[in-house]
Formats: structure tokens, sequence, C-alpha cells
């Protein structure tokens, strides 16, 4: 008799799959998205590969506690539909997370194969389930109305972090109004992250899924200007502030004053959200530079160097340390370099220089050397003795850093502030030194990232609920 045959074990497809994406000489001539994003076919391949785990890693490691393994089994068995509505429960804004979370030290970095074989690519199935859901056009009518309370919140700002307590208080019944000092809501995915990172329509779909829920969004109004915190408290019961953090820093050297010299969102906003580089078409342009030298290496320094890239003119990102440091992702630099920015490593800014117009016509530099550790565990760069040299520039892009805005903490009495002028809030709450007044995002935590944000919206929704639920009812 033959010996039964061993039953084949079962095969999982260990390496990630891809996503493709424009190729860098075409790409640094356009601003459309950089990648394309993954087909079903993708999308069910790279979600075979996981492996369900007991004790997910990915949702301990998630700041909105999304219920990643149950939308990856959606994708493996090809329910989409399914996939999309586990998301939407803990995440109003998909699209925009799946293109631009850390992923990689967050849920990816929990992942068990992040070490070997790379972790599954959990926000590029996010990103292919919200993309999936705008194909389908239909999500937005299939929203259930809760039962509608009475009481009635005003939300500052329409950054991931306000668009978060919006999105979760309006499915609670309360009625939701935020207040946007910009002409557009999205707060920093609209006026910062490039286009062809987070294209514009995204956001707006987003946006516009809140508005048929039932939020109602006021554009062009400045709390602190058009009308104070305390005005609101007249109509309001509950009032969040998400006013993020758009003060912008610059280094204490002279020649900041000169033409040519920007902080990174006056470029950006001038570039995404007043489109600049569409002129004539739209009446906002933007002076094309041939060499520009960004000052910074994060995320927000990728994108203005690509951007000035994309604008025609050689990018050059200048930064103290060595590439080992980057803050930036390192998706972003990968890109960067890529499309052919140029990194000038352990160089650091002394002086912008101009001529006789005050337009600038250099960047003064000097050598550095990375030391001993700093307490930010960091190599500290050391300054090299007669390093001195000016590099040849018409801009100097300012990206290292931004404060919040003083605004509305001087217009607004008993809010008590930190030593960086950010509004202080309790961490699990969101409850501010003010009755009636919560805070989240990054006018509290400074610069930070859109899921933070959005997590600390969450936090505060549910503590203004349970506030709410303990006045008498309406
Ligand atoms: C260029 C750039 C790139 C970035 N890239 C990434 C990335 O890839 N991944 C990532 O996770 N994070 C990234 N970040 C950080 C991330 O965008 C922020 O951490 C996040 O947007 C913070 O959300 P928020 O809601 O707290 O504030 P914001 O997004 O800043 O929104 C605040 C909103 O409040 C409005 N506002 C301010 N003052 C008032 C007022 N007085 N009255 C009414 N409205 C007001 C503002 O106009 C703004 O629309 C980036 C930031 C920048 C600048």
């Amino acid at each position: 008799m033959e010996p039964s045959a061993k039953p084949e074990p079962k095969k999982i497809n260990l390496e990630r799959v891809e996503m493709s994406k424009q190729a860098p000489e075409v790409r640094r001539q356009n601003f459309d998205e950089v990648a394309f994003g993954y087909t079903a076919e993708e999308a069910m391949a790279e979600a075979s590969r996981c492996l369900d785990c007991k004790k997910p890693g990915c949702v301990a490691n998630c700041p909105v506690e999304i219920n990643i393994p149950a939308f990856i089994r959606a994708i493996k068995a090809g329910d989409f539909a399914e996939g999309i509505r586990i998301i939407r429960q803990k995440n109003c804004l998909p699209a925009v997370t799946g293109r631009v979370c850390p992923q990689e030290e967050q849920c990816e970095g929990g992942c068990v194969f992040a070490k070997k074989h790379g972790s599954i690519a959990i926000g590029r199935l996010e990103r292919f389930l919200a993309d999936w859901e705008a194909n389908q056009g239909e999500s937005m009518q299939n929203v259930q109305k809760p039962q509608v309370t009475g009481f009635k919140v005003a939300v500052i700002g329409g950054g991931p972090a306000g668009l978060t307590v919006a999105g979760d208080l309006i499915q609670l019944g309360h009625s939701v109004t935020v207040y946007e000092a910009l002409h557009k809501v999205g707060g920093v995915l609209v006026y910062g992250i490039p286009e062809f990172r987070l294209p514009k329509k995204i956001v707006r779909r987003e946006v516009e899924y809140l508005k048929n829920l039932g939020v109602e969004m006021v554009e062009n109004y400045i709390i602190g200007k058009t009308r104070t915190v305390d005005s609101l408290l007249e109509e309001y019961d509950a009032i969040f502030i998400g006013s993020g953090a758009g003060l912008p820093w610059f280094m204490d050297i002279p020649g900041n004053n000169l033409n040519g010299v920007y902080s990174a969102n006056e470029y950006l906003t001038r570039m995404n959200l007043m489109k600049g580089y569409t002129f004539p078409s739209v009446q906002t342009p933007i002076k094309q530079h041939k060499r520009v030298a960004v000052i910074g290496g994060g995320n927000v320094a990728m994108d203005c160097a690509r951007t000035a890239l994309r604008l025609g003119g050689e990018a050059h990102i200048v930064y103290r340390r060595s590439r080992d440091e980057l803050p930036a992702r390192l998706e972003e630099v990968e890109n960067a370099e890529e499309e052919g920015v140029i990194f000038d490593f352990l160089t650091l800014p002394t002086a912008c220089i101009g001529n006789e117009n005050a337009w600038v016509t250099g960047l003064a530099c000097k050598k550095m050397e990375l030391g001993e550790p700093d307490a930010s565990g960091r190599r500290s760069p050391i300054p090299i003795p007669d390093s001195d040299y000016v590099m040849p520039v018409d801009a100097i892009i300012y990206a290292i850093g931004n404060s919040p805005n003083p605004l509305i903490p001087a217009t607004t009495p008993d809010l008590t502030v930190g030593r960086k002028g950010n509004i202080d809030a309790e961490e699990a709450t969101g409850k501010t030194s003010k009755t009636k007044v919560w805070a989240g995002g990054d006018v509290v935590t400074g610069a930070a990232t859109v899921i933070l944000a959005m997590g600390a919206g969450r936090k505060a929704a549910r503590d203004i609920h349970a506030y709410l639920q303990s006045l008498p009812g309406k």
C-alpha cells in the first residue's frame, strides 16, 4: 500500500506586496500623487500575509484603537464594505491616515513581521479600503442618523483633532459647529501636506462625509478675533480647541528679514492651499527660485524641498546632523533622494546673505561633526573650526518647528498655557483649566502627528459626551 501523502504545509507569502508609484523623473515634473495605491488583487495578497495574532501588537500601537486584524480579515475574504465599516468605527479620516501616518512607528511597528520580511502594510490596506469606498460613492447615504440630544458643541479649528471631535460627537446626536480661520477646513492636511502626498480631493471627501453627517463648517472665522471663546460659551454647551501649532520658528541668525526667506508654513500654504503652482489659472503667483535651501530634517522639510524641486529649482536640505538622525519618515527621505533633492548633512546655517535690493543670495554655513549623544540620545553636532562657507541660493525656507499661535490663550481668561505656549489639558480627557472647554492635538502637544491629534480628539469627544450626559436633558 502507498504511504499516505503528507499534507502540503500552508504557504504564506512572506514578502510585502510593493505599491507602485510614479517614476522619480516623471513625478518631479508634476504635483500628482506619487503612490498609486494597491489594486484589489494586491490588497488581498498583502492581507493574506497577516497571521491574525491572538494579541495583536498593531492594535496596541494604534492611537485610535482600530480593530486592524478584523479589517484585514475582511480584505482577505474580499468583503471590502465590511473592512471599511470596521475602520470607520474608530477613524473618520482613513484615506488620510492610510497615506500620512508614521505607520512604521505605530501599527506596523507592533507587527510580528516588523523585524523580518517587513510588517504587514497596514497603512496601504487602510488606504485601499478608503479609496475603494470613495469609488462606490454610497457610504455617505448609508449613515444612520442618531437621536438628537439638543446639546451644542463648538469646535475651534478644522484640522484632524477638531474633525475627529466633530465626527464623534455628531454621531452621538449632539449638534456640532466647526469654526475655521482659513478659507478651507482641513488644517495642515490642506495647507501643509502637499498635493503629491495627500491630494486635496481626498481631504475634501472626508470633510464632505462629516458635512453629510450634519456637522456645520464655518470658514474664514478666527476665534480670538471674529469672536472670543467666552462669547461662544454663551451659545454652546461645550467647546473644543484644536487650533494646531501654526506659529513658525526661525533661527536667531542675521538676515531673516530678507526677501526670499520663508517659513515652511508660508511657502507650503501659498503652494498647496492657494495653488501658487497653477498661476495664472489662480491669482496667487509664487516666485520660481533657482536654488533653494530648506533648513531642517523633518517631514515638513522634505515637503518643502520636494515642492521646490517640482517648481523647477534645485533643492537642498540643510541639516546639522547626519542621515541617521533625520527625523523625517524614511519613506519620505527615500522619495526625496530618488527625486534629486540634495542633502547637505552636518551643516549649520549661520546667516542669510542678501544683495543691495534685500533679496537672498546665499546661506552662510559652518560644517559640523558628531560628538557624544545628548539628552535625546542623538549624537550632538559640534562645529568644525574654520569650516565656514556660503552656499549660493536665492531662497531659504525654515522648517525647524512650530508652536501654537498665542491668539486664543491671549483672548481667553482662565485658560492656562505651558512654557512654550501650549494649552494645558489633561492627557486622558483633554479637559483644560477653563470650565466647559477642552483642547487637543498640536495646540496641546506642540507639532506632532495626524493620528496623535485624532487620538486626542477622540478622548476629548468621549469626555465631552460624558459631561453633556451629566447635564439635565434639553
Ligand atoms: C508640512 C507638514 C507635513 C506634515 N506631515 C505629516 C505626516 O506626513 N504625517 C503626520 O502624521 N503628520 C504630519 N504633519 C503633522 C500633522 O499634520 C499635525 O500634527 C496635525 O495636522 C495636527 O492636527 P491639529 O488638528 O492639532 O492641528 P492643525 O492640522 O494645525 O489644524 C488646526 C486648524 O485650526 C485652525 N485655527 C488656528 N487658529 C484658529 C483660530 N483662532 N480660530 C479658528 N481656527 C483656527 C487652523 O487654521 C487649522 O486649520 C505634518 C505637518 C506639516 C506642517
